[in-house]
């Protein structure tokens, strides 16, 4: 074994500890403490799951976390006019809608309705052309909590190669974004890229967002290369990423572990967006 083993659960930790630092300041000066509305609409267990943690993260933080549970079949002209509500709400600083959605809403309706700028999920079309044209907005929590793990890593990101495989609005895409502006040369690989072992073995970093058990193998990544795991597979042996992680400890430089890897990031960079949005809001410099 080679690599390094990249420590997200620790990072995030710290983060959250930062953040709720912040919180405390913010708190003092704004004289009440950032909001962050979450919507779950329906039963799904996993959704359930992410919600609850978000809300424990949250009120950790101390921050407000209100929970909107709506049921599966509430009428998309509900959602949209709840949406609204918490648009106007002046204690709202984050809105989140947990997806997927039952499937007689329409995602990106739903999505689009959303102040941009109450957008801490980074989805609004809005928030992803900032992001395209390097704007200030915000950004998903997943791929920049990725990026904030690179530069741990890595430090300076210029002129690496970097090959992310996924091309999803909500990791692939604004992931290539991001390396993009740290000036990597970026490559994006999806379902029709041909001959994906040879576009990864140029690789000084490889992000993987598939949603297929350690799909990419040790065999395929260049020695010492940076690897973040974003898949999470849940499998008969337990949860595994979409990298063959036993295999890329003995070529890999560094690699996220699932679980403990990007995982515990989301939801960390979702309570900073959540504390930049409020900072925002009532004009209080942050640290960026
Ligand atoms: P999507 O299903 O939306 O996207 C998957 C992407 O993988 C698509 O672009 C698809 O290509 C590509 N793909 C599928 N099969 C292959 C293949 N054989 N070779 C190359 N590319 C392929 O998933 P998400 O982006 O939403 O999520 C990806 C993974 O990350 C999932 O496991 C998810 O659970 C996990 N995830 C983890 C989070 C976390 O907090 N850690 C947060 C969000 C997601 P095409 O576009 O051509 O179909």
């Amino acid at each position: 074994m080679t690599a390094a083993i990249i420590d997200g659960k620790a990072f995030a930790a710290g983060l959250r500890e930062r953040v709720a630092q912040r919180v405390t300041r913010f708190a003092e000066q704004a004289g009440r403490a950032p909001g962050l509305a979450v919507v779950l609409v329906g039963d799904d267990p996993a959704s359930a799951v992410y919600v609850r943690s978000k809300g424990k993260a949250t009120k950790a933080a101390g921050m407000g976390g209100i929970e909107h549970r709506l049921p599966a079949d509430v009428p998309q002209q509900a959602l949209l006019d709840l949406v609204d509500a918490l648009n106007a709400d002046p204690a709202i600083d984050g809105i989140l809608v947990q997806l997927p959605l039952p499937g007689h809403i329409d995602e990106q309706a739903v999505t689009t309705r959303i102040d941009p700028d109450k957008d801490v999920d980074g989805f609004h079309p809005v928030n992803a052309g900032r992001l395209a044209v390097g704007l200030p907005g915000f950004v998903p929590c997943t791929p920049l909590g990725c990026l904030m793990l690179l530069k741990d890593q890595l430090g300076d990101l210029s002129g690496l190669e970097a090959v992310v495989i996924g091309r999803s609005n909500i990791v692939g895409k604004p992931m290539a974004q991001l390396l993009i502006a740290e000036s990597c040369t970026v490559t994006v690989a999806h379902s029709r890229t041909r001959d994906l072992p040879s576009v990864v073995q140029r690789a000084d970093i490889v992000v993987a967002a598939v949603g297929r058990p350690q799909m990419v193998k040790a065999a395929w990544l260049k020695p010492g290369a940076t690897v973040i795991d974003v898949g999470i597979n849940r499998t008969p042996e337990g949860l595994v990423g979409d990298v063959d992680f036993a295999g890329a400890l003995d070529v890999a430089g560094a690699v996220t572990p699932v679980p403990g890897g990007v995982g515990p990031m989301t939801i960390a960079v979702l309570l900073r967006n959540t504390l930049i949005s409020a900072e925002r809001r009532e004009n209080i410099v942050g640290e960026g």
